[in-house]
């Protein structure tokens, strides 16, 4: 991509200059937290050094600057996301809190004994435990789209599932194992067909492709900023205005309350009836830097650019006799995991942090999705914005060395 300058997104980020073992970083662990930007970096410590103050109930100086920040951040996500208000924009400590969020308040309000819950075969244990737990509580029943050998939902199965019992489909966008990106919209469409409302968890997309709340006609989203290149312990739960106003709070306490007597507690409007206790202010504010950033790139020139990248590896990795790739959907995203002959994915990637290669390795928190493939874990590189033809060839350097000594 000619208008992609690689080598000046890298220079905004300090770390991809560290060498491990005197060798240079090679970061191929994007999938579960990105590196942040010089200009992230700056606003963490921009915030403590000027705005410090707690939000929404100081009539002081810097409360009020603060408070501002922190609003113009959700009016930020709500631009990102193209949502119709900004009080839809809900922060969280991240997607795993978005997620149990909407199981527990959407659950008490609108599933009952008898009803069900869809998911896939591919979730992450983020979303798919709490939909378990509240299973298990209220007497509903999870039923499960399966997958084909390649990843990809079996959307005719999906189909058979859909009923006037299901109350709720959850599913990834992208798959965070796999890189299998899902067929989102007619995933949508055919739950609105019976009226179900359709939970995103977009925590390996939003990074990845340009999302609209509204075009998408989703409603709930769930994404973590430390997987978007900002700041750790900080998310968001988008959700339709109509669902969010009848679900009862998350949680209880400061924040979240209109008026409190002993006798009766009336509760906050959106967004703040599901955001009890100081929030991460910090998180928040930093996290409009994360936005900016990625707007400044420009999320289709990411996608584009990523895209070239992981058809780059795709065939360097097949040149590989030894090498199996698990997750083969047409339609994939700055996922790639592999396997090589019968080693163990660890025995890979300790060789490869060896040669200052970051890869993850294991079940990737999907279980189920590893059992239904009938393998223990796999290795998993993932691509970020910063991710270059020579990381990838330096990768498939280190794989080939390790499998001559796994495998002699
Ligand atoms: N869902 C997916 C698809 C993920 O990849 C992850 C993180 N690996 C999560 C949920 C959980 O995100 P977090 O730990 O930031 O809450």
């Amino acid at each position: 991509m000619a208008h992609y300058d690689i080598q000046r997104i890298r220079n905004d980020f300090p770390i991809l200059a560290a060498t491990i073992y005197d060798k240079p970083l090679i970061y191929l662990d994007n999938g579960a937290t990105t590196q942040k930007p010089q200009s992230v970096i700056d606003a963490i410590s921009q915030y403590y050094s000027t705005l410090n103050s707690n939000v929404h109930r100081g009539v002081h100086y810097l409360s009020q600057r603060a408070t501002d920040a922190f609003e113009a951040s959700r009016k930020k996500l709500q631009v990102f996301l193209n949502s119709l208000h900004d009080h839809e924009i809900i922060f969280t400590r991240g997607t795993t809190e978005s997620i149990n969020l909407v199981a527990a308040c959407y659950g008490k309000a609108f599933v009952n004994a008898g009803d069900e819950i869809i998911i896939s075969a591919l979730e992450h244990h983020s979303n798919m435990v709490p939909w378990q737990m509240l299973c298990e509580d209220i007497g509903a029943t999870l039923k499960i789209i399966p997958i084909t050998d390649a990843g990809e939902l079996d959307m005719d199965a999906f189909r058979l599932l859909l009923n006037d019992r299901v109350k709720l489909v959850a599913v990834a966008y992208i798959s965070n194992s796999l890189g299998t990106i899902n067929p989102v919209r007619e995933i949508i469409k055919l739950a609105h067909g019976y009226d179900i409302p359709v939970l995103l968890d977009a925590a390996q997309a939003v990074q990845h492709v340009p999302i609209d709340v509204q075009e998408l006609d989703v409603d709930f989203l769930a994404f973590s900023g430390h997987k978007m290149y900002g700041p750790t312990g900080i998310g968001v739960l988008y959700g339709k205005e109509k669902w969010l106003n009848k679900m009862p709070p998350y949680q209880g306490g400061g924040e979240m309350i209109k008026r409190v007597t002993f006798e009766k507690t009336t509760y906050n409007e959106l967004p703040f009836k599901f955001e009890a206790g100081t929030p991460n202010i910090e998180g928040v504010i930093c996290l409009s830097a994360a936005v900016d950033y990625l707007n400044d790139i420009g999320l289709a020139n990411i996608y584009t650019y990523e895209h070239e990248l992981l058809e780059y590896a795709t065939n360097a990795l097949l040149d590989i006799p030894e090498l199996r790739l698990v997750g083969t959907a047409t339609e994939k995203s700055s996922v790639i995991s592999f396997l090589i002959g019968n080693v163990h994915p660890y025995d890979v990637g300790v060789i490869l942090d060896k040669l200052g290669i970051a890869v993850r390795t294991g079940h990737h928190c999907t279980e189920p999705l590893m059992d239904r493939l009938c393998i223990p874990g796999t290795v998993r590189a993932s691509l970020a914005l910063y991710t270059t033809v020579d990381d990838i060839d330096t990768l498939v350097e280190g794989i080939k060395k390790a499998a001559s000594m796994l495998l002699a």
